[in-house]
């Protein structure tokens, strides 16, 4: 069975991130003249592209003004947070390794959808040391819908390994919107409530399978059931 894995990355395999507000911040000052401009409310699962024509679009920049400046907006934040990375003190989340390092063994090819924009995606990944794990995803500077990331994601895959059945690609997410754009692409979506959402509140999402977090043995044995992985039954983390 071929099965394919795409995560998220802001609370699902790691938090703390803090310089990419602040790069967002700095960014929006720097190319539209903006200073604190108001936050958007709800914005989590949104992608980065998405949050920036929302922020600036709330401030009353119309359509053409914001897509003047949004190219050198996102390589000004790249700039900034490449810059402030190494301040950062990103935590990778409980777990995550050890499902990272079982689906390398098993071969199952892991990927990214993830609203950051692609370096800054990367750097954060290499932060805390786990981003030899991916190959490849889609990316919060490619599209404001989450779902065009899904699909971009399972098509740089396809072109790497080949097809893939839907139902078995599991987007994997700690948010609502990560649950609607697996969906949208009819795809099998996992829910993390490591981030803001809680167990209840995801699994009225529909999701396939809802997990505490990457601890959460019996639940990720369900997946594990899902993905006929056969090699490892009891799915037994790998010590570090
Ligand atoms: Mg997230």
């Amino acid at each position: 069975m071929r099965n394919l894995a795409l995560f998220d990355i802001d609370k699902t395999l790691l938090v703390g991130s803090h310089f990419h507000y602040l790069a967002m911040k700095q960014a929006v000052k720097n190319v539209y003249g903006l200073e604190n401009p108001r936050p958007v409310p709800n914005l989590q699962g949104m992608t980065d592209l998405q949050v920036l024509y929302a922020t600036l679009s709330q401030e009353g920049l119309n359509k053409e003004t914001i897509d003047h400046g949004i190219d050198e907006c996102m390589a000004e934040m790249v700039t900034y947070f490449r810059e402030n990375v190494v301040k950062e003190h990103i935590i990778c989340l409980d777990g995550v390794k050890d499902v990272l390092e079982n689906l390398k063994q098993f071969g199952v090819p892991r990927g990214l959808v993830t609203g950051n924009l692609e370096p800054i995606a990367w750097l954060k990944l290499d932060r805390i040391g786990i981003r030899d794990y991916f190959g490849f995803g889609g990316f919060g500077n490619e599209s404001a819908d989450r779902s065009l990331l899904v699909r971009h994601a399972v098509e740089r895959a396809v072109a790497i390994y080949g097809t893939f059945n839907k139902e078995n690609v599991f987007v994997v997410g700690d948010t609502p919107r990560d649950v609607l754009a697996g969906q949208k692409n009819g795809v099998k979506t996992v829910a993390v409530a490591t981030g803001d959402f809680t167990v209840e509140e995801l699994e009225a999402t529909g999701a396939d399978f809802v997990l505490e977090n990457f601890k959460d043995a019996r639940r990720i044995q369900n997946i594990v059931s899902a993905m006929e992985l056969d090699v490892n039954p009891e799915f037994s983390p790998i010590q570090q």
